[in-house]
């Protein structure tokens, strides 16, 4: 067996094509230009990346987008103020902070001073948690992203035997609780999770993700035939080169569907914060 990969990459921009560019378009209609903030503290050169995947999916979205940059020196306070400030800005409808964070400031703190209608990363608590119910507001990015992809790709999580490897508050737990509300039978381990019991849940997996920011952690072999696999992780080796959580050529001899990294997750995170930032634009309009 050799997987099906699940291109983020072209779900993403048919996303884009087919659903943002029209909603966009409605918005412009009725004389409101959807805007995400990008606030950029110090000069991370991985940051500085990610942010300009973001400002080229907002423009082929036709969503106004603009990077707020301070130096990493600034004081919480200072910082507080400048989200204050866009907070009370009309013509703004959505502001992500790019972690990480410089030690002096609270990440929460800061998320929290972020008016929760224009949280479009989806990290406060109003918009983290009880996610199906509150359909209404925005729920967080990489998550989402998953849920969409996998829904794009035709399958249905309902009654399978998902595994979430990892329960951080902006991956693991959120697409746990997701893929709960969807009907599946969720299994979350993390670092605590016994090894005997860890490797008993990965055999029995029909739907696995994978988001524990350890290379290449997951190989193919722990895994069960025809296992849909969806890689989270991302990290840089010596030559370069990326590579996710998932041992990509071990797995995808199991597997019948595999995100790859880079391609899979990233795009799908990116493209579901310009959606945000649509819908955040979408609610002042109505
Ligand atoms: P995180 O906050 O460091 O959380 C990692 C989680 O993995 C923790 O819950 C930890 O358990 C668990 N864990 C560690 N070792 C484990 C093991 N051997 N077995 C099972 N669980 C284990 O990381 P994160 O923010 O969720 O991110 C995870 C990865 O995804 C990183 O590589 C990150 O760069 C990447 N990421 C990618 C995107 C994207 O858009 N592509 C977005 C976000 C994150 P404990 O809670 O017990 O410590």
């Amino acid at each position: 067996m050799t997987a099906q990969i699940i291109s983020g990459r072209d779900i993403a921009q048919k996303i884009i094509q087919k659903e943002l560019i029209p909603r966009v378009r409605m918005l412009n209609k009725k004389s409101v230009q959807p805007k995400l903030v990008v606030i950029f503290l110090g000069e991370n050169s991985a940051s500085a990346s990610y942010i300009r995947q973001k400002e080229k999916f907002a423009a082929q979205a036709g969503v106004a987008s603009e990077v707020l940059k301070f130096p990493e020196s600034i004081s919480e306070e200072e910082l507080l103020v400048e989200i204050k400030k866009i907070n009370a800005d009309d013509s703004i409808h959505g502001v992500i902070v790019q972690l990480p964070l410089p030690d002096h400031i609270n990440v929460d703190k800061v998320i929290s001073t972020i008016d929760p209608t224009k949280d479009v990363d989806g990290f406060s608590d109003e918009n983290n948690s009880d996610l199906d119910i509150r359909k209404s507001l925005l729920p967080p990015c990489t998550p989402k992203g998953i849920i969409t992809m996998l829904e794009k790709s035709g399958v249905n999580v309902a009654e399978k035997r998902v595994v979430v490897m990892g329960r951080s508050r902006i991956v693991g737990r959120p697409v746990a609780e997701m893929m709960l509300f969807r009907g599946a039978m969720v299994k979350v381990l993390h670092s605590k999770t016994p090894p005997q019991e860890a490797a008993q849940a990965l055999k029995e997996a029909e739907v696995l993700v994978v988001a524990v920011g350890k290379p290449e952690l997951v190989r193919g072999e722990q895994l069960s035939r025809g296992v849909i696999v969806i890689d989270v992780g991302i990290h840089r080796r010596e030559d370069g080169s990326l590579c996710g959580d998932v041992h990509f050529e071990s797995t995808k001899k199991v597997a019948s569907l595999i995100s790859p990294v880079p391609g899979g997750v990233g795009p799908m995170t990116v493209v579901s914060l310009i959606e945000n930032t649509i819908t955040a634009a979408e609610q002042t309009a109505n």
